[in-house]
């Protein structure tokens, strides 16, 4: 008798279940006047929908998410990401109906409350920033960037400026910030980093002259580094007449120490998913608020959320108190409507429910999480910049790869653990770049269990390079051809032809 293979096949795809004739719901009879159909040219006859049973497709569904990695099931190191642990009360918040069923075209006095928590949370980030003015209307860190940029530009050309076209972006800055400033028509210099990590001061006073709209430069640099020049910095492009651009992204390395403004920061950006309890992966929604200083606020773009002086509106004076406002030069709409809403009342009760003294602790925790991680491993696995760092660290699997083993090697081996890969080959200055983000929300016990793993995997790099070159040997799938998956995606079933 031949053998049959007993175990589960997860691999068969929902539309190959299907059964002739096996249904998952059944309708009652119509009890309604049957309407036409539409014309016959429009209909099909030839969909071929899967015949299945409800529990067919439950069971096939939430196997199927069971495969997905996520924050609630595993440790998620994800450098630059902030894939973090977020309370899910928050999340219950912003479903609550008088937020999650609100229509943005709703007139302006059924939707005080609403209001009323924006302009809070505009607030907010204008103190954590330090800065004059807040728009939440952005609806990611690089769209935030583009507003900044474009903020910069309508600011030159307001002070009859033309002559500034070039932006100045460091070598350890995201990848975004270039991106951001190119799309909004500057043309980019990049300026190097030093042996520190810091900016190359040099560098930038002979770049720093009257063609300068200005700087961009991501604090802390995605080194994972505190900039320790970052005040000089600051007069360098102000001397000169540019602007400074911050990109706040990863603020939970700052939370309630620095304020971007003090420092001579012109205008900032923040990852409400990042810090601010949404997180980053998945796809979105996010939100990209932008904060900007006294001289740029005029140019934030709509809306932005004021209140209202009770005498400005004396006959809605009862119903009215916040409005959807256009500060003075905005460079306009960035999106339809106000912003991702349900993402801005997330971070709006996280920041109540931590409160000062909590986003302060924030900060600390995640940076000393990653301090654990960086002195717990500098011995095994090459630290390009050696010296304190802020919420993340860089690693360099450069003395693994002499043995064959790559940075690529070391995270696929990670997931064998359940472990998240960290973010690899980014920053592009650090060779092997391993890129970890432990982030304030894991326990020590957690720490632990991952440096164990690191280290285990380092020595496995020596012993058996093959067991970390071949992994993951647990998954449902080992290497995939990435190249091919995002250049020839396969993503449309057909019927198998019998
Ligand atoms: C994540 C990140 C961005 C981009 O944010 P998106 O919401 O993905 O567009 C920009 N800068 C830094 C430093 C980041 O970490």
């Amino acid at each position: 008798m031949a053998q049959t293979d007993l175990r589960q096949d997860d691999s068969q795809l929902l539309m190959d279940r299907s059964v002739p004739g096996r249904v998952g719901t059944q309708l009652p009879a119509l009890d309604v006047p049957a309407q036409p159909l539409p014309p016959a040219a429009l209909l099909r006859h030839d969909l071929p929908l899967p015949e299945l049973s409800e529990l067919d497709v439950v069971r096939y569904f939430t196997r199927l998410s069971q495969k997905n990695f996520s924050v609630d099931t595993n440790f998620y190191p994800l450098g630059s990401c902030t894939m973090k642990y977020n309370p899910k009360v928050n999340d219950t918040v912003a479903a609550f109906p008088g937020f999650a069923a609100l229509h943005p075209l709703q007139p302006e006095e059924t939707v005080q409350g609403a209001l009323e928590l924006l302009y809070r949370l505009q607030d907010m980030l204008q103190e954590v920033t330090g800065m004059a003015g807040c728009s939440l209307a952005t609806l990611a860190g690089a769209h935030g960037e583009l507003a900044g940029v474009l903020m910069m530009r309508a600011y030159h050309l307001a002070q009859g400026d033309t002559k500034r076209k070039v932006i100045l972006i460091p070598d350890s800055a995201h990848g975004t910030n270039p991106a951001s400033a190119a799309m909004a028509g500057f043309r980019v210099a990049s300026i190097p980093s030093d042996a520190k990590g810091n900016m190359d001061l040099h560098a930038l006073r002979n770049a720093a002259n009257d063609e300068l709209a200005g700087l961009m430069i991501t604090l802390p640099s995605t080194l994972g580094l505190f900039d320790t020049g970052i005040q000089e910095v600051c007069s360098i492009v102000h001397e000169a007449g540019g602007l400074v651009y911050g990109d706040g992204a990863n603020m939970n390395a700052l939370l309630g120490r620095v304020k971007l403004g003090a420092l001579g920061f012109d205008v900032v950006h923040l990852n409400l998913h990042k810090t601010f309890s949404t997180p980053h992966g998945g796809g979105g929604p996010g939100a990209g608020p932008v904060c900007a200083a006294e001289r740029l606020a005029p140019f934030l773009p709509t809306p932005v959320i004021e209140r209202v002086p009770p005498a400005a509106v004396p006959a809605r004076e009862d119903t009215v108190t916040y409005r959807l406002g256009a500060p003075g030069r905005s460079i306009g709409r960035m999106a339809a409507f106000h912003g991702n809403f349900g993402v801005l009342v997330r971070a709006y009760a996280y920041s109540r429910a931590l409160g000062a003294d909590g986003l302060r602790q924030v900060s600390g925790d995640a940076v000393l999480a990653a301090n654990y991680v960086l002195a717990s491993l500098k011995d095994l696995y090459h630290l390009p910049y050696d010296r304190r760092c802020m919420h993340e660290v860089v690693f360099s699997a450069k003395r693994q790869k002499e043995r064959g083993v790559r940075a690529l090697d070391v995270a696929k081996r990670l997931l064998d653990y359940g472990i998240h890969a960290p973010t690899m080959y980014f920053p592009l200055i650090v060779d092997e770049a391993l890129m970890i983000e432990p982030t304030e929300a894991e326990s020590k016990e957690t720490l632990d269990r991952f440096i164990q793993v690191m280290r285990h995997i380092a020595q496995e790099a020596v012993t058996s390079p093959e067991t970390v070159t071949g992994a993951p040997s647990s998954a449902p799938i080992s290497r995939l051809d990435e190249a091919r998956a995002a250049r020839h995606p396969d993503l449309r079933w057909k019927p198998r032809t019998s």
